[in-house]
């Protein structure tokens, strides 16, 4: 069989007077109106630990949308038992039915279920509206109908067989269970990570991040009404050490699937090297982690594009994600132009509550991250190597919101210039035209990540020399365009050095690390 050509799911304009929009509202009233009930869902059954914790509005944190059940040691234990049962009938079913499911997820979500995951995530992440549909609904969908159809081509690769004998490859689910550990950020990573590895016949364990418990969950209910086999994903929210030592202990783990920080990652790591032994098999560690990702300005850029990449690449979605454009180099020549024309834009910004669908930026996750971004911008404020030049200010009396903030620094290793902050602030260096090279190095050597970056320039000859000096500094590079915004089956994601194991979201390479093979030789 041929798993359909995939094409990328239309991004919807939630226009006034749309049948989108007036859907959209209601289901955001209808989520506002009621307070509900989390449980964890093991073998498809629901579990009340009792241990529960209240999820908030993050843009009017008075506003409670309901609690969720945390999981345990015990439970975890019920959730590895009730996927390896689940593995038996879900890893030997015929590929096809496998994607029939993932593709029937694909079409509920293009369809009936498009308002549910979209007000979920703008009410439980405070995502606008276009950044709440780009995320749980068009790339979601993107990521299950490509990575069904890549499944079925990397299954087709067989070796060469001569006379008198046949080879071949049998493709297979790793032996086990996965973890899938899923961030706040996109509800499209966060039903990506579980469900990659299920596609190829695999089982998962599924912890959330605590912050988007709730799009999470509305997930596991699509998940459940396409028919999706009880025990294949089972969703096990809670503390990191509470489910994540006994979900990565076990002997059975057969891989990692995780996007979050970076130190989270290395301890992962550590504490699976440290149980190496009792393991069945060498876990697959797929992880995306952090970043300090770039924009890099050329004296031959087009300042218009790059004062929108700029401002687009650094604030959507408040700064909050891997990919967000945090540090900027703008050559002295044009920086008096693209200064005034970057603060002009930047002062237009509307910042408020998602269900005013004309604004550009909502609050930020929650207070931890509140003033961790807000520490940054405090010590920039004293600091005599820094100037703010938008934004600076912060107000969390009712929901957790900071300015879009620009910095603009004397000193190119400033500590805002080097370490991720994960919130709307920006730092620009203002370097001299005759030290390019030297302002590549630094570019180069500034952050330990590798992430996303984007050059600017209109010489070829300046891009040539700019891809190369920078071409371990990110995994997605963008030559004018903005840092953000990788589609699926278009620019597959993911980044090395500190940032992951580059094993890029959306691509046949990870689902590559999903399958385990075994190798024929049958002699005639
Ligand atoms: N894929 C997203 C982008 O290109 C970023 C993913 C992330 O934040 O982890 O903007």
């Amino acid at each position: 069989f041929k798993v359909p050509q995939p094409v990328n799911e239309p991004v919807k304009s939630y226009k006034p007077g749309s049948p989108e929009r007036e859907e959209l509202k209601k289901k955001l009233a209808e989520l506002k109106s009621k307070q509900i009930e989390i449980p964890l869902i093991i073998g498809g059954e629901e579990i009340k630990t009792g241990n529960t914790e209240e999820i908030r509005i993050p843009h009017n944190h008075s506003h409670v949308l309901g609690v969720y059940h945390k999981a345990g040691k015990k439970e975890v234990e019920m959730a590895i038992d009730a996927a390896l049962e689940a593995r038996k009938q879900w890893s030997a079913m015929p590929w096809e039915h496998r994607v029939s499911v993932f593709l029937k997820i694909a079409e509920l979500l293009s369809g009936p279920w498009r308002a549910t995951i979209n007000a979920a995530t703008m009410l439980g992440q405070s995502k606008t509206v276009h950044q709440a549909e780009i995320d749980s609904a068009a790339e979601l969908v993107d990521f299950y109908r490509f990575n069904s159809y890549y499944m079925a081509e990397l299954m087709k690769d067989q070796p060469i067989s001569p006379t008198g004998m046949w080879n071949r490859i049998e493709y297979r689910p790793l032996e086990g269970y996965i973890f899938a550990v899923t961030p706040f950020n996109f509800t499209s990573i966060a039903g990506n990570l579980p469900t990659a590895p299920a596609i190829v016949g695999n089982v998962s364990l599924w912890k959330p991040a605590s912050s988007a418990v709730y799009s999470a969950y509305w997930l596991m209910k699509l998940f459940e009404e396409a028919g999706l086999p009880k025990g294949v994903i089972n969703f096990v929210p809670g503390s990191g050490g509470q489910v994540g030592t006994p979900a990565m202990t076990n002997p059975n783990l057969a891989g990692i699937h995780f996007t979050g920080s970076t130190e989270v990652f290395q301890n992962m790591w550590k504490l699976i090297s440290d149980n190496l032994k009792n393991m069945k098999n060498y876990p697959r560690i797929v992880g995306e982690t952090g970043g300090k990702d770039f924009i890099f300005a050329h004296n031959s850029a087009d300042v218009d594009a790059l004062v929108v990449a700029a401002l687009r690449g650094a604030f959507e979605y408040q700064g909050q994600k891997c990919s967000a454009a945090s540090r900027m180099y703008v050559p002295k020549s044009i920086w008096k132009e693209f200064k005034e024309k970057y603060v002009n834009e930047v002062s237009k910004i509307k910042m408020g509550d998602v269900e005013d669908f004309t604004n550009f930026m909502s609050a930020v996750i929650d207070k931890g991250a509140f003033e961790t971004i807000t520490g940054y911008i405090k010590y920039a404020k004293e600091s005599k190597e820094a100037e703010i030049i938008t934004g600076g200010n912060f107000d969390d009396s009712k929901g957790y919101f900071i300015e879009p903030t620009t910095i603009v620094t004397t000193n190119p290793k400033f500590k805002t210039m080097q370490e991720e902050i994960f919130g709307p602030v920006l730092t620009i260096y203002v370097y001299d035209d005759n030290k390019l090279d030297e302002t590549l190095q630094l570019c180069d050597e500034t952050s330990p990540y590798g992430l996303t970056g984007a050059i600017f320039a209109q010489d070829r000859k300046a891009i040539v020399k700019m891809s190369d000096a920078l071409r371990n500094a990110a995994g997605n590079f963008y030559i004018n365009d903005k840092p953000t915004g990788a589609v699926v089956g278009q620019q597959p994601f993911g980044g090395g050095r500190a940032s992951g194991t580059n094993d890029k979201a959306g691509s046949a390479m990870n689902i590559l690390r999903w399958m385990t093979a075994r190798t024929i030789k049958e002699t005639f």
